[in-house]
């Protein structure tokens, strides 16, 4: 092919699309180049507050109104019927001794429940991706963007002025020119290969290892053991975490019949649920916890389990001459909390505003170069989080507190940018906020090395006095005992955390949908 497009995008998950479909719209010519065929599977499905609101505020910047539906599930669901998703009305989590039965819990003390929306309308979703991400890039074809799948790229180089891809599709050698190459290929992806660029480590991170697959008659939480009082949202319309010592299951429900449903877990709890061994370790995953045991018991695995050996993933490289990795080409740490999401479209959204502003100038590079240091810095704060929460699977109360400052940091970066007060939170989990970020620091590191029975009481008043500041979603309050409606109350109550008055708060409810 003897045409130079300004841009090759390399993978076509709903990433790589949306990067295509934006770059088109700035006027750019676009090649979006795809090893696989769509619909084809592919993990990481729960969306979150803040991933929806950035992808609303990219459909809004870039003139995608056929994007725009798909942040909410009424609209969603009104627009796009025939596209699978599932319900996210918040996160749930259970704690589980493996080999024990759940004891009674009235007090919520082995439970966190955290609403992100009032009402399934405004509520958030899984994303079926097989369908999602076909239906990006048929979205990107009908905006211009050239689309090549089945493509198997071995060669990356300079050409000139241009750089050149080459490999093979149908068995023919295929070469393909471009001015500059965006890389969405996901973790060990096309460059990180092609270019032999070396894989760091996250500091004081766990190996994890992963097994999932998607199932079809997964009964409901909530059949099986019906709540004795009404919790802030069904709890199966959510993500459904099961924390258990050195890991975690994950639940994530569709509304065409299928159930997304893994277990995360450090080299050692792998190794003892012999995790590598497939279907049978999950089978005997949950033998060990009696509520999953039922709510699989008609299950059936509706595609081969995938076992990931090495789960977390981060590059020594995010840019070079004339490339860039997008976030989840360049890091990944593990599916709690669903961070995948919020931080690639964070990358996208940072990205596009590069080449809607800098495409051609002499600042180019140096955008580029704070691109690559801020999608690092926002890794590796999402790896501290995580790896305090691995530290503390056995001690739910712990986990329970640290959580909370990331719902704290999530549902604050919401607020802000509702407002449009984006300077109050301009990075992922605040964590170069120059109070929270280094109080956060802190207490992960400190959640690292809990020794005496007083070092987890004493930690979780310090990140209840770290959250009060920021927190605008009632998350200090004891009263509501691990269950976390979401209340408008505690939006007015915070208004001055955000630099709202009243009727600012008013307005935003306002305009998200708040009231129906
Ligand atoms: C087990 C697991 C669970 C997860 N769960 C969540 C979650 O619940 N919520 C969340 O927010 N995040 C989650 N994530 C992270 C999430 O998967 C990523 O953030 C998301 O998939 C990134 O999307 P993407 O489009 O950038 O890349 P991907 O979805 O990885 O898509 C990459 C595309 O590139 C193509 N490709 C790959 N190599 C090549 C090549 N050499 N040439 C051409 N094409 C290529 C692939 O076929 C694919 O189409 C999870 C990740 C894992 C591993």
């Amino acid at each position: 092919m003897n045409r130079v497009y300004d841009i090759a995008i390399v993978g076509s998950g709903f990433a790589g699309s949306l990067t295509a479909m934006i770059a088109k719209r700035l006027g750019l010519s676009v090649v979006l180049l795809e090893r696989g065929k769509h619909p084809r599977f592919m993990i990481g499905e729960s969306s979150t507050p803040l991933s929806n609101l950035l992808l609303e505020d990219l459909a809004t910047r870039y003139d995608l109104p056929a994007i725009r539906p798909l942040a909410k599930w009424g609209t969603w669901q009104q627009s796009y019927p025939q596209i699978a998703c599932g319900l996210k009305r918040g996160f749930t989590f259970y704690h589980h001794v493996l080999g024990h039965p759940d004891a009674p819990d009235p007090e919520h003390c082995n439970q966190l429940l955290v609403a992100a929306s009032p009402y399934d309308g405004i509520a958030d979703t899984h994303w079926y991706r097989a369908e999602f991400d076909e239906f990006l890039v048929h979205q990107a074809q009908d905006l211009g963007v050239e689309y090549v799948d089945e493509v198997k790229l071995e060669k990356f180089g300079e050409s000139g002025d241009d750089l050149q891809l080459g490999g093979r599709k149908d068995g023919r050698s295929i070469e393909f020119r471009a001015r500059f190459v965006v890389d969405a290929t996901g973790p060990r992806g096309f460059l990180h290969h092609l270019l032999g660029l070396p894989e760091a480590e996250f500091p004081n991170y766990p190996h994890t290892q992963a097994l999932y697959s998607h199932f079809s008659d997964v009964k409901r939480i909530d059949q099986i053991e019906p709540a004795a009082e009404m919790p802030p949202y069904p709890v199966d319309d959510a993500a459904v975490h099961h924390i258990f010592d050195g890991g975690w299951i994950w639940v994530l429900r569709f509304n065409n019949g299928i159930t997304s449903a893994g277990v995360a877990a450090t080299d050692n709890a792998a190794t003892d649920l012999r995790l590598s061994e497939g279907a049978p370790a999950w089978e005997r995953l949950l033998d060990l916890v009696p509520v999953l045991k039922e709510q699989f018991s008609s299950a059936n695995a509706e595609r081969p389990f995938i076992y990931a050996p090495r789960l977390s993933f981060l590059s020594s490289a995010v840019c070079g001459d004339r490339w860039v990795l997008l976030p989840s080409a360049a890091a990944f740490v593990d599916p709690l909390l669903s961070t995948g999401f919020p931080l690639t479209l964070l990358g996208v959204s940072r990205l596009a505003d590069i080449f809607e502003h800098e495409w051609g100038s002499e600042h180019f590079n140096a955008r580029l170069q704070r691109y690559a240091a801020k999608t690092m810095n926002e890794a590796v704060a999402t790896s501290r989080l995580i790896a305090a929460l691995y530290a503390n699977m056995n001690n739910f109360p712990v986990f329970a507190a640290l959580s909370t400052l990331y719902f704290a940091a999530a549902s604050f970066s919401e607020t802000a940018r509702r407002l449009k007060k984006p300077q109050l939170a301009p990075s992922f989990l605040l964590h170069d906020h120059p109070v929270f970020g280094p109080a956060c620091r802190r207490l992960f590191d400190r959640a690292l090395h809990l020794r005496s029975e007083q070092d987890p009481v004493d930690l979780i008043t310090d990140i209840q006095r770290t959250i009060e500041p920021f927190d605008v979603a009632g998350l200090c309050r004891r009263d509501r005992r691990n269950w976390y409606p979401v209340d408008a109350e505690d939006l007015f109550r915070g208004a001055s955390k955000v630099e709202a008055t009243h009727e600012e708060i008013a307005q935003l409810l306002q305009s998200c949908g708040f009231y129906r």
